[in-house]
């Protein structure tokens, strides 16, 4: 064997230029479903089961083609517990001349695969993930002499470049770049009503096993298992996204921030599982929206909504995650020491919109941006969780979440740790803001107007209580004048009230009753 190919559990890219540039029948390919994660947490059973059904068929696509893949399942008996240790096994095994792999997600293994290479003695070649349409350098060069990061002018740039949703004299279509003002609509009193359902695909004998295995082999890992219906093949992946083209695109921009009870999925389109373990071309969906645009299938609030979700904020944070990588996931810029509250496992909280979110992440390993960013991060930021802590439950209970992905967002836009990398403010807000975008209130023992008392909502107390505490933090950053002022209004008292509450509530919290 002239070249080993490590392909990753979130590289399933067919593709990919790795993949190209060998030979199937001199070059080999080498696949473990003992990830990256094993020893690092426990993971959600429908991450392990799309992990493993997707890998396995993409080596029975691969074998179909003619390669040679070394395959370790996870019941595999004294398996390597690692990729890095399986790689070690295989290097030593098969004797290649060199290892060549696609780019992982993940800095730190990059590390220790070079190690192992080094260890070896066998040489390794690391292709760009060409998967992503903005290379590092690309990134860099943007990135090069700003003082600050903005989306926005990265996700114009990437608009003009890819021609998406752009006039010929290099305009955006509709007179605007961005149409986030007419994406905030809440449900209202009535409800969503009846929101077409995603495609249930068939599992085959492949999916049945790797279920079987999950809940056999994996009875212990958080989550369940029985609402799965993720795609495991990019057939299944390019009918997800045509299903939710013709089905759900239409409301999207609408109501992509709008939250309700029991509906984890609503408009949205699910495909980030499938985008991040590269079953989907990035572009094959951005241009299947433009076409629903031109067609008249779509609004243009709701097209350039989910082309901004793909060829902005995707690219963008998978960008800030290499620049700054590897210091970058060890950030905590407001200092927050807290424990992960018990409750995001177990979701046993009298705080309806906690139980109510992390219940759809245990039910669906899943929940839309909103709830992500405004219910499970917000109560993170405003309550001082450890930034590290938040962001491996995040990898571990989220369907879509890699470290490249789940670091920006968990450790910058959430929490603010990265001390304003990837977003220029803190996204606080009150439980008015829940509010307004949910129906969780209206079921809760909390009052979301009220930050003193027993009945005060713990996100309002907290709200007020963090602008407070962070006054100092925040005095020189324009965007957080209005917030500022709003709580320089507030009388000693009043501040003193809200944080005696405010010591309740963590108490309450440490003790798991609230
Ligand atoms: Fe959440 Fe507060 Fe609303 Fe209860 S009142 S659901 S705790 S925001």
């Amino acid at each position: 064997m002239r070249t080993l190919i490590l392909v990753l559990r979130d590289q399933l890219d067919r593709d990919a230029t790795v993949l190209h540039e060998a030979d199937p029948g001199r070059d080999a390919v080498a696949m473990t479903e003992a990830d990256v994660h094993r020893d690092r947490y426990a993971e959600h059973k429908q991450r392990l089961a799309l992990g493993f059904a997707a890998m396995r068929h993409y080596r029975a696509d691969l074998r179909d083609d003619g390669w040679t893949v070394h395959y370790q399942p996870a019941d595999a008996p004294a398996g390597a517990e690692d990729a890095p240790a399986f790689l070690r096994q295989q290097l030593a095994e098969h004797q290649p001349e060199r290892v060549a792999m696609t780019e992982p997600g993940r800095h730190a293994l990059l590390e220790t695969i070079e190690g192992v290479c080094e260890e070896m003695g066998v040489p390794l070649r690391v292709h760009a993930d060409d998967h992503f349409l903005a290379t590092h350098d690309t990134f860099e060069q943007w990135a090069d002499g700003r003082k600050e990061l903005t989306l926005e002018y990265f996700y114009r740039e990437r608009r003009r470049e890819y021609d998406v949703l752009v006039t010929d004299d290099g305009d955006p279509v509709g007179g605007d770049w961005n149409f986030d003002d007419d994406n905030q609509e809440s449900f209202g009193a009535d409800g969503p009503g009846m929101v077409p359902e995603g495609p249930a695909f068939e599992r085959d004998a492949m999916t049945e096993d790797v279920l079987d295995l999950v809940r056999t082999q994996f009875a212990d890992a958080p989550g369940a298992l029985d609402a799965f219906r993720w795609p495991v093949t990019p057939a299944q992946a390019r009918a997800a996204l045509a299903d939710f083209v013709e089905h759900r695109l239409p409301n999207f921009g609408t109501y992509q921030d709008a939250m309700w009870t029991g509906r984890a999925f609503l408009y949205h389109s699910r495909l980030s599982c499938a985008l991040n373990l590269k079953l989907l071309d990035p572009m094959t969906a951005v241009r299947a929206a433009e076409e629903a645009y031109h067609d008249d299938h779509a609004p243009l609030n709701a097209v350039e909504g989910f082309v901004r979700q793909i060829l902005g904020w995707r690219e963008f944070v998978r960008g800030v995650y290499w620049l700054h990588a590897p210091e970058y996931v060890d950030r905590n810029a407001l200092e927050a020491t807290e424990d992960l509250p018990e409750f995001y496992w177990t979701g046993d909280t009298d705080m309806r919109c906690l139980s109510e979110c992390t219940g759809q992440v245990r039910e669906h390993a899943y929940a839309h941006h909103i709830p992500r960013l405004m219910v499970m991060g917000l109560f993170g930021l405003l309550y001082g969780v450890d930034p590290q802590q938040m962001n491996e439950w995040h990898e571990s209970m989220y369907i879509d979440a890699w470290e490249w992905v789940s670091t920006p967002n968990m450790v910058g836009m959430a929490l603010y740790a990265d001390g304003g990398t990837v977003g220029t403010k803190p996204y606080t807000a009150s439980g008015k803001y829940i509010n307004r975008m949910s129906n969780y209130c209206s079921h809760c023992r909390y009052d979301p107007d009220e930050a003193v008392g027993d009945e005060a909502c713990p996100f309002t107390s907290l709200y007020w209580n963090f602008l407070d505490r962070h006054q100092e933090t925040f005095s020189g950053n324009r965007r957080m004048n209005f917030q500022l002022a709003n709580v320089r209004r507030k009388s000693d008292a009043e501040l003193q009230d809200i944080a005696e509450r405010v010591e309740e509530v963590r108490a309450l919290t440490e003790a798991g009753e609230i």
